[in-house]
């Protein structure tokens, strides 16, 4: 018996027809948003995501050299392909090019309830503008997407990469010591931050002023603690776009969070994410932001904003929250009484499926009280018997399978009756 890879995972029909559906929903929101879907292959150059990310994301990657010699990863993520399709195909298009796509990834991550080897994220790119109205419509659509899609418990947070990154350079942080501290600052270990900060010789009232900013969620509080023009200039749109949210979306549960990080080398300005509290360790559902790498894949500079949501982890939340997912359903379920009736049976069967009816047939030979049995395990709306004597007359029997009601009704008048 041959095992399935580890963090990998088959879907049942059942899990199959949830996915479908909200994916649906989703698509459809994101329509609704004007923008357009769009299609990358699985697998990329290995350069593509080491220029983006650095080597070490090799660890995390599945790498292969295939058999022309080739260095080759799955993609883990979709904003470097789609980036590198536009530099390639889509510069010329009119703007703001506004992206959509759904993709299986790939992280050699290590496997747990919402974190897989293979797994699907929704997401998007919005390329040309970075007004505020622009960046608040894709925070507005990703929220809209959870919350269209069902999930009820939802914590969005924003920040501004630019504000810490002015702070940083405030305080004439070097590089060396940034990257010492972004971690913690994503773990939210501020105390530890805080320590890091005096060692570094800055003066104590500053080290409380950075760890005051990234722990506080109150706006008023981080305009009296910021300085410098840029930070300044930055808390401005920020707030223009909070308030985009609020009266122009009705979005009104957000909270700043400052200690969001994401990847400070090429994200700039706005980043946010998304979390369902239910889900425990693995929460976040969304993660998106303001990121520069047109420039780096050798395109013409110009503003972008992406995000991208877990697929796997909004089916974890739905469930957990019991979402009640549509039941699959069946329109009709053909029974032939006798051997005779196979060929006819299957011939009304063909015409109804032709008018997009959903219609199985009994393929089993199994006679008409099994058949029946069958018919209501599969959720049939509607039995339709065929039995020689109802045939004389042009005629078949259907059964409400829900009361259980049989009529006598003319071929010719099924689809109506069945529609
Ligand atoms: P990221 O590209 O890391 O910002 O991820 C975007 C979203 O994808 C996250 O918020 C998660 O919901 C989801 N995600 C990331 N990694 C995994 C994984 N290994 N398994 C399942 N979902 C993931």
């Amino acid at each position: 018996m041959f095992k399935i890879p580890r963090g990998t995972r088959d879907f049942t029909s059942e899990e199959m027809q949830k996915r479908r559906y909200i994916e649906e929903v989703m698509q459809k929101t994101f329509e609704t948003f004007g923008y357009k879907e769009v299609q990358t292959p699985t697998f990329e150059t290995l350069e593509l995501f080491t220029a983006k990310s650095g080597d070490a994301i090799i660890e995390e990657l599945y790498s292969f050299t295939d058999k022309g010699g080739r260095d080759l990863a799955l993609r883990p993520e979709l904003t470097a392909p789609v980036i590198r399709f536009y530099v390639d195909k889509l510069q010329m298009e009119p703007k703001p090019l506004k992206l959509y796509y759904f993709g299986n990834c790939y992280r050699y991550d290590r496997p747990q309830k919402g974190r897989y080897r293979e797994f699907k994220q929704a997401g998007c790119e919005i390329i040309g503008t970075d007004t505020a109205e622009a960046n608040a419509e894709l925070i507005a659509m990703a929220y809209k997407i959870l919350e269209n899609a069902g999930v009820k418990n939802l914590v969005l947070n924003i920040g501004n990469l630019n504000i810490l990154s002015s702070l940083f350079s405030q305080f004439k942080l070097t590089k060396d010591q940034q990257k010492y501290l972004i971690p913690q600052i994503d773990k939210s270990m501020f105390e530890d931050v805080f320590d890091a900060l005096r060692d570094f010789d800055i003066k104590k009232e500053d080290a409380s002023i950075l760890t005051e900013i990234l722990q506080t969620s109150d706006i008023k509080k981080i305009e009296n603690l910021v300085m410098g023009d840029v930070a300044k200039k930055e808390l401005e749109e920020l707030n223009k776009i909070l308030s985009f949210l609020d009266k122009s979306f009705g979005i009104k549960n957000y909270q700043i969070k400052m200690s969001i990080v994401r990847g400070l080398d090429y994200y700039k300005g706005v980043v946010f994410e998304i979390e369902a509290p239910s889900l425990g360790a693995e929460k976040q559902l969304c993660g998106g932001g303001t990121y520069e790498l047109i420039k780096l894949f050798g395109g013409k500079e110009t503003p972008t904003t992406g995000f991208a949501i877990g697929f796997d982890r909004t089916i974890l939340a739905l469930e957990l929250e019991k979402y009640e997912f549509p039941n699959p359903t069946l329109d009709v379920f053909v029974i032939p009484v006798t051997e005779e009736m196979i060929e006819k049976s299957l011939k009304i069967t063909q015409n109804l499926r032709e008018k997009g009816v959903k219609v199985d047939i009994d393929l089993l030979r199994r006679g008409m009280s099994k058949s029946l049995k069958y018919a209501s395990s599969i959720n049939a709306k509607k039995a339709i018997i065929i039995g020689p004597k109802e045939l004389e007359q042009d005629s078949v029997t259907i059964r409400d399978m829900e009361t259980g009601k049989q009529d006598l009704k003319k071929i010719k008048d099924i689809e109506k009756i069945i529609k």
